[in-house]
């Protein structure tokens, strides 16, 4: 449930409510906007005389939050949350571009791509040095070499890092050298690596899972905040549905659709949603418009040797014509 002050509400009227609920064990979270302040409450709610706490000063009214993700819940916090990661923040008013390989493969091609997405106008570096590939025998990644290359390539070129983890090994590298880690599609309900992730103190990229719902894809980012880290971006990077003429298809409808949700920032990936590079700049076009608040896509210096995803990677005139064809868009939109 949330507790809504009247505007204006003393400081001392707000501190004697969260001492009311804290007395009775149960967890507050405090949402401070400019006018109203919001205290959200988690745990049992049958130990919680709430008829005591109306006649409070100051209270104005108690709403029910029946959705069984709260933290990450707008009712919980109803001004959009901005995520910083290294350099870089993710949030309302601009447009953040991460951009890089689908896979880190050598040291001299990260930096030849770091270079070019940075001159682009992309702020976050990606790349992969775990990678969960369907076959066995496919690539797999450099793991902690690959990190080592990211934190140099992004060092170089004032660029911030991502990259997925998909481990607890994975994460104990990456808090070493990036900035920002990414848990993907096919982990997204890993309950045990989403609380390792909670735990590691890094941003968080969520993407949403292949078959997964809107509603799971929140319950599983309030595994992530509820061990302390509220730092969560979602990342819309299409669905299994019954079309095979693109790699998944993109849930342009889930941006909005989060927006009233939830107040984390929301990205849209139109690389891994559509498999093909022909798609990614109307994609993308298509996202910003529905209001995502960034994109991560995937460049590459030479896509048709890529050691993973190539079809859908941008050479880096693809990727510099959209980032310069997204500006006036941005600007139709309010963002930076
Ligand atoms: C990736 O970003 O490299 C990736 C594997 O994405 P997804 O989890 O969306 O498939
Ligand atoms: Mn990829």
């Amino acid at each position: 449930m949330i507790v809504i002050m009247k505007p204006n509400a003393a400081p001392q009227s707000v501190n004697a409510v969260l001492s009311f609920v804290e007395k009775h064990g149960l967890q507050t979270h405090l949402s401070q906007g400019e006018e109203v302040t919001i205290i959200g409450i988690v745990g049992d709610k049958t130990k919680l005389p709430t008829e005591n706490l109306v006649s409070y000063k100051d209270v104005d009214r108690i709403v029910p939050v029946t959705e069984s993700y709260k933290l990450a819940n707008r009712k919980f916090h109803p001004e959009p949350t901005t995520v910083q990661a290294g350099s870089a923040s993710i949030g309302p008013g601009s447009l953040t571009i991460m951009a890089g390989p689908c896979a880190v493969e050598t040291e001299s091609q990260l930096v030849e791509i770091a270079q070019a997405v940075k001159e682009a106008g992309a702020t976050i570096l990606r790349g992969g040095a775990y990678k969960p590939r369907t076959s066995p025998y496919s690539f797999q990644g450099l793991e902690e070499e690959g990190l080592r290359y990211m934190k140099e390539a992004g060092k170089a070129f004032g660029l911030a890092t991502i990259c997925e983890v998909v481990s607890q090994e994975a994460i104990e590298a990456a808090v070493k050298y990036v900035d920002m880690i990414q848990i993907g599609a096919r982990n997204m309900q890993n309950f045990i690596l989403l609380k390792e992730a909670g735990r590691s103190g890094l941003p968080v990229l969520l993407k949403r899972g292949l078959c997964a719902t809107i509603d799971e894809w929140l319950n599983a980012a309030e595994y992530i905040i509820a061990e302390g880290n509220p730092n969560v971006v979602l990342c819309e990077r299409g669905i299994r549905t019954y079309e095979t003429s693109t790699r998944n298809t993109l849930d342009l409808s889930a941006i909005p659709v989060l927006r009233e949700r939830t107040h984390l920032p929301i990205i849209a990936d139109p690389s891994h949603s559509t498999g093909s590079y022909r798609y990614v700049p109307p994609m993308a076009k298509a996202a910003v418009a529905a209001g995502a608040d960034g994109l991560m896509v995937e460049v590459h210096n030479n896509p048709a040797c890529a050691l993973s995803d190539g079809p859908q990677s941008l050479t880096f005139k693809k990727f510099a014509r959209l980032t310069s064809e997204l500006k006036p868009l941005c600007a139709l939109f309010g963002r930076e």
